[in-house]
């Protein structure tokens, strides 16, 4: 079955977010896998967003997601990339329709509360770079 990775980022945990994310794919219908706190090292957020790296953005954008914990989670089911993107919204919450996630607790693209893989491989990429094997179901 499909998995993608699904984050809360650091304003979504302090903001208290997290319930209601988790809630929102479980109405969906999918299923959870994996999920824990953490906070990403430096590096790593580097490599997660290596493809950003000539990006104007990219300093803030990794000083940001290193700035507290984030809620990584592994989600299963059908589609789920493509849903869970749906589910997000537009990167930029200005442009996010009411009822996503980003749509309703959003108004920056710095501080957009939720990443979620964009396609298979990144979905791969992304799961192997925070996950363990043994930490998913
Ligand atoms: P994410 O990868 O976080 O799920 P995304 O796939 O919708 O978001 P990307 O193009 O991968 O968008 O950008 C990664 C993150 O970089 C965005 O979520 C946003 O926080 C930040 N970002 C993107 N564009 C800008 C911008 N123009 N200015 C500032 N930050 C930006
Ligand atoms: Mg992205």
């Amino acid at each position: 079955m499909e998995q993608s990775f699904i984050m809360v980022k650091p304003d979504g945990v302090q903001r208290n977010l997290v319930g209601d994310i988790v809630q929102r794919f479980e109405n969906k219908g999918y299923t959870l896998a994996a999920a824990k706190l953490m906070s990403i090292p430096g590096e790593m957020a580097e490599k997660h967003y290596d493809e950003l790296k000539d990006k104007p953005f990219f300093d803030s954008l990794i000083s940001f997601i290193t700035s507290g914990p984030v809620f990584a989670m592994v989600w299963e089911g059908e589609n789920v990339i493509a849903e869970a993107r749906k589910m997000m919204g537009a990167t930029n919450p200005a442009e996010a329709a009411p009822g996503t996630i980003r749509g309703d607790y959003a108004v920056q693209v710095g501080m957009n509360v939720i990443h979620g893989s964009d396609s298979p491989e990144s979905a791969a990429r992304e799961i192997d770079l925070f996950f363990d094997k043994s930490e998913i179901q």
